[in-house]
């Protein structure tokens, strides 16, 4: 049960609603490889699901319970990792304070995820004084387990770049490291933090099912935006959402030449269509018109049935036995309390603080 002779892992997610196809080539594909090598800690993030969904707490309820049984469904093994549940872990709460205190908020403005959500949201200029202060949550929720790696997808990087850049900080101020020292030595020269690697998935960043924004680029695939195909779609969903989702729009009949570049029909392939052969072929007949869109999507549509599917199946059976979900994420949050805790203490002795 216990891995504390590997390195340490850390990532998870914002129960918004459940997991969708960019998650899992974003991050879970490799948290579910890395589990045999990494002590791993999959925190679910409700607490930050409060920055965009402030009087839907039965929904971010649910969520929480569908991103447990999406974890499970997809591979996450509950004997040699830990589920665990934001709220439940005061130290997070406790640092996501002090560490407030370490990032001048002009910096925090300048933080390109941040400028995105904002404006792919819809969030105007009424977002919550929480919606800001959730980078800085998140780099409590990395910081607090001291991690080795952080697996995310593109978009996390800068809230990873924080993450560093505080751990830097909080190290050379409270505990005397020079800042010149090489973020690989931070921990042998006497920091609290490590200054965290992360690792991206296979397909950084896959994009959404619907067509591009007002200034041409694809949106990604994201819970909140309505073009997601779910870890838990039946294959009905599946075919209907392929069936309508964005192509080539300059291409109206199968003879008409159609682009690769840049068409979500052809990313889809490349990423879930395990028959590469096909694919090579049939994006040249696509090139040259020989090709209908039908026949392309319908054979996408198999690729991605046979991938979720087994996946649906397993969630079937757990959503059946809710009080196992449960343990779970409660052995997993005590599994998180105790590194939590530990950090907790000794944060506070570097920072002169620890009065008892
Ligand atoms: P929300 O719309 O609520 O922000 P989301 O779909 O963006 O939801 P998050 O919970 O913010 O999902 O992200 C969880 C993890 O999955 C992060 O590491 C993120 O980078 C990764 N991820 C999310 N969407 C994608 C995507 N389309 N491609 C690759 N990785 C993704
Ligand atoms: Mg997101």
């Amino acid at each position: 049960m216990m891995n504390q002779h590997k390195p340490r892992l850390l990532t998870g997610d914002t129960p918004t609603g459940r997991l969708h196809l960019g998650h899992w080539v974003g991050s879970l594909e490799n948290r579910v490889h890395m589990q045999n090598d990494y002590d791993c800690y999959f925190i679910i993030a409700n607490v930050h699901a409060f920055t965009t969904r402030v009087e839907k707490p039965a929904e971010i309820h649910q969520s929480t319970m569908d991103i447990a049984i999406d974890y499970l469904a997809a591979g996450i093994d509950p004997n040699r990792s830990a589920i665990f549940l934001q709220s439940e872990i005061g130290a997070i709460a406790e640092m996501t304070f002090f560490f407030s205190m370490l990032i001048p908020f002009p910096r925090l403005m300048r933080n390109p995820t941040i400028k995105d959500e904002i404006r792919d949201k819809g969030l105007g200029d009424n977002y919550s004084m929480g919606f800001l202060l959730y980078p800085i949550g998140q780099v409590a929720d990395i910081l607090v387990f001291r991690p080795d790696i952080v697996p995310v997808g593109e978009d996390q990087v800068p809230h990873i770049e924080m993450t560093r850049e505080v751990a830097r900080r909080f190290n050379q101020v409270y505990c005397q490291v020079d800042p010149h020292t090489e973020d690989a030595d931070y921990i042998a020269k006497g920091g609290v933090f490590p200054i965290v690697h992360t690792k991206l998935g296979r397909s950084k960043r896959l994009v959404g099912l619907g067509g591009p924004d007002a200034s041409g680029n694809l949106l990604k695939m994201s819970k909140s935006l309505n073009n997601a195909i779910f870890l838990s779609d039946d294959a009905d969903t599946i075919k209907k959402k392929v069936m309508s989702m964005y192509t080539d729009p300059k291409r109206l009949k199968p003879t008409d030449k159609g682009t690769i570049e840049n068409n979500p029909l052809w990313i889809f392939h490349d990423t879930f269509n395990p028959d590469k052969a096909w694919v090579k072929e049939a994006k040249e007949r696509y090139r040259n018109g020989t090709i209908g869109d039908v026949e392309c999507k319908k054979s996408l549509i198999d690729a991605l049935v046979a991938f979720i599917d087994p996946i649906r199946r397993r969630r079937l059976e757990l959503e059946k036995d809710l009080h196992y979900v449960q343990t779970v994420l409660r052995e997993g949050t005590a599994r998180a309390n105790e590194v939590a805790n530990t950090t907790l203490l000794l944060a506070k002795e570097a920072m002169r603080q620890r009065y008892f």
